[in-house]
């Protein structure tokens, strides 16, 4: 595995490259969740690359960008084992250059839910994985369907700028009890972990209820929120693929989403109906 920390180097290595290129972009401190993207795209293309890059855009102020989890040493162990071909860790001064030309997230899409709670939040994503796809040029690229709204945001984007690439969304990978991996559960002291756990399991029951014949978004939405008494929640969304509000779930066409604090941490899931 190569580990690049320039442009001009990767960039040589990608002309390079022959066949197709999958591409795992990613902010590391890397978990089963990001190696099933990059385990995904090994079995689907010649060569892989991943990126480690906690960029700063994508923060808020007073967001946890100085404290989110850094785990170089066993980030590149893990690319190591699962067979990666480069990995690229980029620092801030290489990506970006003061002064910039600015992308925007889609008016609606980038400023509802997760884009309302953090404004300005998707457009420092699509900033930063435009300039990311420019470099790499992948032929597919692979993003979680945990971060829903970040996934469809950038379908946009390429549907949008014409891009020639394939967007691959991956399912959410939890842990047996069903709390979606994340970065940050290790923030959670143990209480809030057990009490983080009400959040997949409204999604649980929402979609239990709606194998039962329930369609009313008001009624699962309780249902939940029930389920969820313990911990702060910011929003419970039912929602179409391009996150409009629905009052009747229909299904192959609903996200339910759920944003919450947990003690310090925030925390989001969804489920795709
Ligand atoms: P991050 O490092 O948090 O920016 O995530 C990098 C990529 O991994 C994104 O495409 C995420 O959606 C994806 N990802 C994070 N957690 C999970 C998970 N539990 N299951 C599947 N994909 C995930």
């Amino acid at each position: 595995m190569q580990i690049i920390k320039n442009i001009e180097e990767i960039q040589a290595l990608r002309e390079k490259m022959e066949g197709s290129v999958g591409f795992v972009p990613t902010m590391g401190a890397l978990h089963q969740g990001h190696l099933t993207l990059i385990q995904r795209a090994r079995t689907e293309n010649d060569r892989v690359v991943v990126s480690i890059f906690v960029n700063p855009t994508q923060f808020l102020p007073g967001e946890d960008l100085d404290k989110y989890p850094r785990r170089e040493e066993a980030d590149r162990k893990i690319c190591e084992l699962a067979g990666v071909d480069v990995l690229f860790m980029p620092d801030i001064e290489t990506m970006y250059h003061g002064d910039e030309v600015k992308l925007k997230a889609p008016a609606y899409l980038g400023y509802v839910l997760e884009g309302n709670r953090r404004p300005g939040h998707f457009d420092g994503v699509v900033q930063v994985v435009m300039k990311l796809f420019n470099i790499v040029q992948p032929t597919r690229a692979y993003f979680g369907k945990k971060d829903a709204q970040q996934l469809r945001i950038l379908q946009k984007m390429v549907e949008d700028f014409f891009m020639p690439l394939e967007i691959v969304p991956v399912d959410t990978v939890r842990e047996e009890d069903g709390l979606a991996l994340s970065s940050r559960n290790i923030y959670l002291k143990p209480e809030e972990r057990k009490r983080a756990l009400s959040i997949s399991r409204s999604l649980k029951r929402a979609s239990r209820l709606i194998m039962a014949g329930e369609t009313d978004a008001d009624a699962i939405e309780m249902a939940m929120k029930d389920i969820m008494k313990e911990i702060d929640v910011e929003y419970i969304a039912i929602v179409d693929r391009d996150f409009r509000p629905l009052r009747k779930v229909e299904i192959k066409k609903t996200i339910i989403l759920v944003a919450a604090r947990v003690g310090a941490t925030r925390l989001i899931d969804n489920i795709w109906i």
